[in-house]
C-alpha cells in the first residue's frame, strides 16, 4: 500500500486542451494508464476521492467547456420523463412533439437523445444551456465519490475530454504514481 499525502498543492501546470494532441497523447500512454488504473485499485479509495475532489476543484473552472463541446458529440444522453416536460416547455412543443423529434423511448419508458452528436449543440455549445439534462450536468463526474469504482469509464473518456485527460495526469502526480 502507498501511502498518499494528506494535503495536495496543485502547481500551474500546463493545460493541454487541444483535442487532436490528446487523442495522440492517450494513444502513446494507454499502456502507463493501464497501471495508474492497477496502481489506484491498490489505493485508499477514500484518499483518491479527496484528491480527485481537490484537483477537479482546481481544474474545471480553468477549462471552458462551451470552448470544447466533445462530450455532446459522444455521449448516449438519458432524459428523464420531468427533463422532456421542462424542455417541452422551453422550446415551446408539446411532450409528444418532442418525443418524436428528439427522443428515442423503450417499451419500459427508458428514454434517450435520438442522435449522437446531440440535436442540441451547436458548434461547440449547448443551445439549451439552462434545461441541459442531469446527465450532462454531472459529466465528466469528478466530483462524486467511489472514484476507483468508475475508473474504467473515466479513462474511457480520457482521449475525449479534457477535463478528465488534466485531472487523471495531475493525479498521477499527487498520487506519487510516477515516484
Ligand atoms: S443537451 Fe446540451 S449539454 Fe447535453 S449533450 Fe446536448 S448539447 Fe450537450
Ligand atoms: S466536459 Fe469534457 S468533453 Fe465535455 S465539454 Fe467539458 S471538457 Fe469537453
Amino acid at each position: 500500500m502507498v501511502y498518499l499525502p494528506l494535503h495536495i498543492t496543485i502547481k500551474n501546470h500546463f493545460l493541454e486542451t487541444n483535442l487532436t494532441t490528446i487523442q495522440a497523447l492517450a494513444a502513446e500512454r494507454e499502456n502507463e494508464n493501464d497501471n495508474f488504473r492497477s496502481f489506484l485499485k491498490k489505493q485508499d479509495s477514500e484518499k483518491i476521492d479527496w484528491l480527485v475532489h481537490a484537483i477537479n476543484a482546481d481544474i474545471t473552472p480553468k477549462i471552458d467547456c462551451t470552448e470544447c463541446g466533445n462530450c455532446c458529440k459522444t455521449l448516449m444522453i438519458n432524459i428523464t420523463s420531468e427533463e422532456s416536460e421542462r424542455l417541452a416547455t422551453h422550446l415551446e412543443m408539446t411532450v409528444p412533439d418532442l418525443k418524436s423529434k428528439y427522443i428515442e423511448e423503450s417499451l419500459q419508458g427508458k428514454m434517450i437523445m435520438n442522435t449522437i452528436p446531440c440535436h442540441f449543440l451547436g458548434g461547440t455549445k449547448c443551445t439549451i444551456y439552462e434545461e441541459r439534462f442531469a446527465e450532462c450536468r454531472d459529466f465528466p463526474h469528478l466530483h462524486k465519490d467511489n472514484f476507483t469504482d468508475r475508473l474504467f469509464g473515466t479513462l474511457m473518456y480520457y482521449s475525449m475530454c479534457p477535463i478528465i485527460f488534466n485531472v487523471v495526469e495531475e493525479l498521477k502526480i499527487a498520487s506519487r504514481f510516477h515516484n
